[in-house]
Order: structure tokens, then sequence, then C-alpha cells
């Protein structure tokens, strides 16, 4: 219903749209469209009333994270077919895994939260995810006849896509770390993450999932020294529903290349784009550490790195952390 009221409002953007027309396009009473403009109100939409005359959107609706703004902005064919969205969840991971759990059909839906208890990370690591403020998403993806080897390109182009659409808002800078994060010199902007579902050997669904820190204008303290968001960056307040429409609009683009043209295109646009290749590195591995300089990805999108005794291939189990603190 907030819906009608919306496409009423936009439609007529900035002119009053009168009662009498609300109550029968929604067939409802005065008092409950009233009730249905304050809580758009509160949303953060820029409504005004008039007693006599009606109601009037002022303006777009800046960085309103609900599915009606997503889908305003959506030029895609799958990705955002379906929004799921979450005011608080433990994380979109988990609510797309349960989604998977109870339904079929579920290519390209998006799950959306304004705030995650356990965000998390690569192994289980937290991802901070504070109220309001970032994007805390999941993509569920259905590729055809994709063997499991295909998670590591799925999420090199997941990452491609944040790191663009991140670059479009101006931060020019915006580089991917192998395999999976998204930095602005040595802080964190975001991260990805995919889990994928198989059933003999070929992949069935994989879930993308990634954490931008958005409008965060202090990054909290624990991670205050390794991480940064768009706010600080840009020094301007980003509208979350574009950069999200934006991402999956990217992403689409990817792996249509993808299916059409192979991986190696997308590593090919990785190379392009990141902060990692030609860097000396320390390999970590529960307690070992073991240093060298990262050399190239291969044709799996492992890293392969030069060490005193030869080429070392890395698997996204590993952790690598750079030596120097400057890109080269
Ligand atoms: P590392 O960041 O230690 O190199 P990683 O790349 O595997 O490891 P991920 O698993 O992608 O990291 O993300 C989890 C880590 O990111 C956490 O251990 C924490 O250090 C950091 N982190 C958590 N929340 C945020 C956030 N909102 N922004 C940036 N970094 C974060």
């Amino acid at each position: 219903m907030n819906e009608v009221i919306l496409d009423e409002l936009y439609k007529n953007l900035g002119k009053y749209v009168t009662s009498e027309r609300m109550c029968k396009k929604l067939g409802i009473s005065r008092i409950a469209v009233w009730n249905r403009i304050k809580n758009l109100q509160k949303l953060g939409y820029k409504i005004e009333g008039k007693r006599s005359v009606g109601y009037m959107l002022k303006e777009e609706a800046k960085d309103i994270l609900i599915p009606y703004e997503i889908r305003r902005r959506l030029n895609t064919k799958i990705f955002g077919s379906r929004v799921e969205y979450f005011r608080l969840t433990s994380s979109t991971m988990d609510e797309a895994e349960y989604l998977l759990e109870k339904e079929d059909d579920l290519n390209g839906a998006l799950i959306i939260a304004e705030e995650q208890t356990s965000g998390r990370g690569r192994q289980k690591r937290k991802w901070l995810s504070p109220k309001g403020l970032n994007i805390y998403a999941s993509l569920i993806y259905s590729p055809e006849n994709w063997d499991t080897s295909m998670a590591i390109p799925f999420m090199f182009a997941l990452s491609i896509a944040v790191r663009e659409a991140i670059v479009d808002f101006g931060i020019d800078e915006a580089k991917i770390k192998w395999p999976n994060d998204v930095m602005v010199g040595n802080k964190k902007i975001a991260g990805v993450l995919v889990e994928a579902k198989s059933e003999s050997g070929i992949l069935k669904y994989l879930i993308g999932g990634f954490g931008i820190n958005v409008n965060m204008e202090e990054v909290p303290e624990e991670i205050k020294d390794t991480a940064t968001s768009m706010f600080i960056e840009a020094s301007h307040k980003i509208d979350r529903a574009t950069l999200l429409a934006n991402i999956l609009f990217y992403l689409e683009n990817l792996l249509d290349i993808m299916n059409k043209k192979g991986k190696d295109e997308i590593f090919k646009l990785w190379r392009g784009m990141n902060n990692t290749i030609g860097r000396r590195v320390d390999i970590i591995s529960g307690e070992d550490r073991i240093g060298g300089v990262a050399k190239d990805i291969d044709r799996d999108g492992f890293l392969v790195v030069e060490t005193e005794s030869g080429p070392r291939k890395v698997i996204t189990a590993e952790s690598v952390r750079f030596v120097d603190g400057h890109e080269e």
C-alpha cells in the first residue's frame, strides 16, 4: 500500500496530490492515508501535507534503503527481482541460507539489512555492522552448469562490481586486495564473501555477500586503524539505494561476460584494479609466516607468490599481509 502512495507522490513530484485521490486509489479513509504518510515521513521522506489541499513529495528520497527505492533505481534483468529487507538480522548470509532451505526459484534474490548482530567475514570473522549507515547484503545466484571452481571467479566479479560502484562516487583510489576486500590505501572499505551450495560437483547456488562502509562518519574503535568509509573518503553522504542498484547492474553484466567469454575476462579486469600483484607479502597459515612477492593470479584465481623456496600457490583459506605499507 505504501508503494501505491509513493508511486502517486513520485508521479507528481513537487506537486500536491489531493487526499481524495489517495483515498480513492487505496480504498481507505483520510485518517488511514494520513497515518501512512506519517510513517513515510518517519522513514525520511520529505512529504508536506496541507489540510484542504493534499500531500506533496518535495524531493527524491536521499538514502532511504527500502526495497521500493532500490527497485526504482534498478536496471537489471535478474538481480533484485526479489528484495528481502530486514531492519535487524543476525546476518544476511543466514537469511539467504534460510530462504534457500524453504524455497526454490531464488535466482537474483537480494537480501539486505540495516543492522546485523553477527555479520561475518571469511572463516566466521566478525563484520562490524552498525545500524542505518552501511550496506549489508547477500545476493543469490543460480548459475547454469558451473562447476565448483567457478565460485572464485564469481567472488572476483562481485569484488569488481563493488569496487566499480564505489569508484563511481569519486573514490578512484579504491582497489581490490586479493582475494576479496576493497581497500582505499591500507584501509578496508568493503568486504566480499561467497558461500556455495553444490550437488555432485555442480554449483546449485552461490550466495554473494558484501558489506560496505558507506555513511559512517567514524569507524568503530576496534577497526579504526584498518578501516575507512565512503563518507570519510568522499566527504559527503552517499545514497545507499543507488550504490546497491549500481552493484547489481555491474555484477549482472560481469556474469554475462563470464558466461559468454569465460572467467579469464574477469581475471583480466581484476588485474587492472588490484593492489596486491607486485607487492611484498607474508603468507600466514596458522602459526606459519612465509615472505615473498605476489606475482600473479593463476587460472583458478589463486595467488602465486614467489618465495625463497620457489613459487607458492596461495589458496583463499590462507591470509596475505602486506609487508610494506605502500603500494608499488
Ligand atoms: P583481514 O581483514 O584480517 O585481512 P580478511 O580479509 O580475511 O582478513 P574478512 O574475513 O574479509 O577479513 O573480514 C573480517 C575482518 O575485517 C575482521 O577480522 C576485522 O578485522 C575487519 N572488519 C570487521 N568489520 C569491518 C568493517 N565494518 N569494515 C572494515 N573492516 C572490518
